[in-house]
């Protein structure tokens, strides 16, 4: 199903949010990837197969000047 080149990691891998998106729907706060992944903002994840990953990744840290 993937056309890009080289081809987006399949939803199994651990590369998986590296897939291109092909849909965004920023008022509801997620993306669909090419692999079908459904990326939410918080990083969460809702994979094809039904499974969900939780939030992972740590929220952007601040400096203080
Ligand atoms: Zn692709």
């Amino acid at each position: 199903m993937c056309q890009h080149s080289p081809q987006c990691p399949p939803f199994t891998s651990p590369d998986r949010e590296a897939a291109h998106p092909i849909a965004f729907f920023p008022q509801q706060g997620w993306s669909l990837l090419c692999n079908e992944v459904l990326l939410f903002e918080d990083t969460g994840e809702l994979l094809p197969d039904g499974r969900i990953v939780d939030p992972h990744r740590a929220p952007a840290i601040t400096f203080a000047a």
